[in-house]
């Protein structure tokens, strides 16, 4: 089985890139923050305020949150668009600050990762840390705020400089689960293509698993 965990902000390419590389390995792609915007989603459909944590975390565990094939369900309808949305952007990051709604989806994720006897590619802000920390190589994947901000833009049509306020605002939010794991690589994706990063990963990926088979990991 092999498992890389490829973590970092948002808009530092971290989809794209996990989704080429498990394309590229023959993967899963499981993309934590997914589950995240599905638990935000089932908190504003029951018309909860995130800020009350006992109830948010109630409604996140009985919510019948599922992954399969890329695409996310709550309460068995596909709800992949409506967790893109700006609406569930918004409130995303207050319930993934409650730690019984993190423990409660950490176990989910990893049962996706686990589902796949070749391994996975999971993404986030705490998959080296937390939810695959015996992953074959971890990565921190940083871009330039400018650039973040720009590829925030082009995706959604919007404002440069409305998203690198956005953007600023999200990581704050975000520190919390941001912490970098033990043996993380840190790639600077501000110039390079995905090719050139699935280049780079493929490449660290085998070196870290030789060094492994040699005693040297
Ligand atoms: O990666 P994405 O932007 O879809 O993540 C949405 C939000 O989910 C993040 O802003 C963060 O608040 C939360 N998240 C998290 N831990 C993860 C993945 C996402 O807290 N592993």
């Amino acid at each position: 089985m092999t498992v890389v965990a490829i973590d970092g902000p948002s808009g530092a390419g971290k989809s794209t890139l996990a989704r080429a590389l498990a394309t590229r390995l023959g993967l899963r792609h499981v993309d934590t923050g997914a589950y995240y915007r599905a638990a935000a989603l089932a908190v504003l459909r029951a018309g909860v305020d995130p800020a009350d944590a006992t109830t948010t975390a109630k409604v996140v565990r009985g919510a019948g949150i599922a992954r399969s094939g890329g695409r996310t369900r709550l309460d068995g309808a596909d709800v992949e668009d409506d967790i893109r949305g700006p609406e569930v952007t918004a409130v995303v990051s207050d319930v993934a600050a409650i730690p019984e709604v993190r423990a409660h989806l950490v176990h989910l994720q990893r049962d996706e990762v686990g589902d796949d006897p070749a391994g996975a590619v999971v993404e986030g802000r705490d998959a080296g840390t937390v939810v695959v920390p015996d992953a074959d190589l971890k990565v921190w994947l940083t871009a330039s705020p400018a650039e973040r901000a720009l590829r925030r833009a082009a995706e959604r049509g919007g404002d440069v400089a409305a998203e690198a306020d956005a953007l600023v605002r999200r990581d704050r939010r975000d520190a919390h689960a941001m912490a970098r794991a033990d043996g993380v690589v840190e790639v600077d994706g501000t110039d390079a293509t995905v090719e050139q990063l699935v280049e780079r990963l493929v490449t660290l990926l085998r070196d870290r698993v030789t060094a492994l088979a040699e005693g040297r990991g």
